[in-house]
């Protein structure tokens, strides 16, 4: 069954309807993981065939910025085939919420089996960190940071509770400034999920 799992930078009460039961991460304080986890370790993403091939390279920084993460085993591999994730640059059935993207997953039980992330084509998009939710401007790395991390189960720290101060700048904190990079908070988080 394919399940809208998480919103990126909707309202904080759109993203409070994501789907799951979550489990309170522990310790308090840090990341906001989830019940559900990938059966493999190695995720295979394929770039979807209308994604400007002129982000290829902030799409593969942010999949590698979720690889090798020490404690964790995950890696987010870029594929042309047999992926379990693709990332598309169109709309899912869903819509948007009004987010620049989406991250959905297919769940069997507490396993999930694929997942997609969905990048808005009626946002501007840029590879320079320009953000900007009044004016539907979106930076391609920032955004696939951090809908990655939701392909991993991950969610908004912000979902289990006060935010630390690691958790406000974390990665998986949606607030419209630029963030390449996973921080130490992401990082336990991707440890914790895998
Ligand atoms: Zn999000």
């Amino acid at each position: 069954m394919k399940r809208r799992a998480m919103r990126l930078m909707a309202t904080a009460l759109v993203a409070g309807t994501a789907l799951a039961p979550l489990a309170a991460a522990a310790p308090a304080q840090a990341y906001c993981g989830s019940n559900y986890t990938w059966a493999g370790s190695n995720l295979y993403m394929k770039i979807g065939s209308n994604v400007p091939s002129g982000w290829n390279n902030a799409i593969v920084a942010s999949a590698g910025q979720w690889s090798n993460i020490s404690g964790a085993s995950w890696a987010i591999l870029i594929t042309s085939a047999a992926e379990s994730m693709t990332l598309r640059y169109a709309t899912p059935a869903g819509g948007f919420g009004g987010a620049p993207g989406v991250t959905t997953l297919a769940i069997s039980g507490n396993t999930v089996v694929s997942g997609d992330v969905y990048l808005n084509p009626n946002w501007s998009w840029n590879l320079n960190g320009n953000l900007n939710q009044a004016n539907r401007v979106a930076d391609v790395r920032t955004i696939t940071v951090h809908e990655l991390g939701h392909e991993l189960v991950l969610e908004h720290p912000n979902q289990c509770g006060p935010m630390s101060s690691a958790e406000i700048a974390a990665a998986m904190n949606p607030n419209y400034v630029q963030k390449w990079n996973v921080n130490s908070d992401d990082r336990a988080g991707a440890a914790f999920m895998k």
